[in-house]
């Protein structure tokens, strides 16, 4: 299927590798030329190459904090007039509700609600005037199936997906769509370090853990950062014009419920 959006400019952050990295390959296969986003520079510039001659799409690269106000902006500069914007960043760590206090739950409203809620409030406005554009907010399937020991993300991804529900029908009418994407567990490097965890706390190997983990899901294995990029490159595409505010959810079956 044709995209129809070769030739388009996009912002993926946190995209050096994982999740926010199959995005980027995704939409550089439908021909976008992208900015990506990441802290370690060496690995962004590695990925960003093989992006280059993989797919023949421009590729700028900004390392630095998304989550922090100075990351921000050498970001928002970066990418003014993109005409799609994916928001991402590491997720808050696991814990106990008993745990955390107050600077633990700003940290995690900073990286995933608030930098998703600024990097919008810097790019959208541009798009409405210019009567396109696509955001997509990775998220978690935590929004729909909270996770206990994920607290911290469950709190700052609820926040967020209340103020894309409302703000999404605030521009839709200039051609501007927002929606996000609920990764359930998919194998990256963040579902190694959950599975470390597990193994830490119950005493069995990181692959029992995993295998553990697997028998809970229908598809009976993790899902990949190809197939989560693909479904986001859909979302980004022409032909999701009339999908606004969503909550895409992407578990392998995981999650039992309708909505
Ligand atoms: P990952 O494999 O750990 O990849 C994280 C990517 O983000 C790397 O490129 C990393 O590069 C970059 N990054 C992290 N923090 C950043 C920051 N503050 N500023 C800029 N770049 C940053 O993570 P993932 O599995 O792709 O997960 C992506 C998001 O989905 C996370 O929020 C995670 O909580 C959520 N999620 C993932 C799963 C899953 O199973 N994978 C399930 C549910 C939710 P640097 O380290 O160099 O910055």
């Amino acid at each position: 299927m044709d995209l129809g959006i070769r030739g388009k400019r996009a912002l993926v952050c946190a995209s050096s590798k994982g999740l926010g990295r199959g995005c980027a390959e995704a939409l550089a296969e439908a021909g976008v030329d992208l900015v990506m986003n990441a802290r370690g520079a060496e690995a962004l510039e590695q990925t960003a190459q093989e992006i280059r001659d993989r797919f023949g799409v421009e590729v700028t690269t900004v390392a630095c904090d998304v989550t922090t106000p100075e990351g921000q902006s050498k970001v928002i500069e970066a990418a003014q007039g993109v005409d799609i914007l994916v928001t991402n960043a590491g997720g808050p760590p696991p814990g106990m509700w008993t745990d955390w206090d107050r600077e633990d739950f700003i940290r995690a409203l900073d990286a995933n609600m608030l930098t998703p809620i600024a990097l919008m409030k810097a790019l959208v406005p541009g798009m409405m005037e210019r009567g396109w554009g696509r955001v997509v907010n990775i998220t978690s399937q935590s929004v729909k199936t909270p996770i206990a020991v994920l607290g911290l993300s469950n709190s700052a991804r609820a926040g967020l997906t209340g103020f894309v529900a409302g703000t999404s029908r605030q521009v839709a009418h200039a051609g501007v769509t927002i929606n996000n994407l609920l990764p359930g567990i998919h194998d990256t490097d963040r579902a190694a370090s959950l599975d470390g965890g597990v193994s830490q706390k119950e005493g069995i190997s990181v692959e029992d853990a995993r295998r553990k983990r697997e028998a809970t899901i229908p598809v009976r294995r993790y899902g990949t950062a190809a197939e989560f990029g693909a479904t986001c490159a859909f979302m980004c595409s022409q032909h999701a014009g009339f999908m606004v505010g969503q909550n895409v959810l992407l578990d392998g079956g995981a999650g039992n419920q309708t909505m």
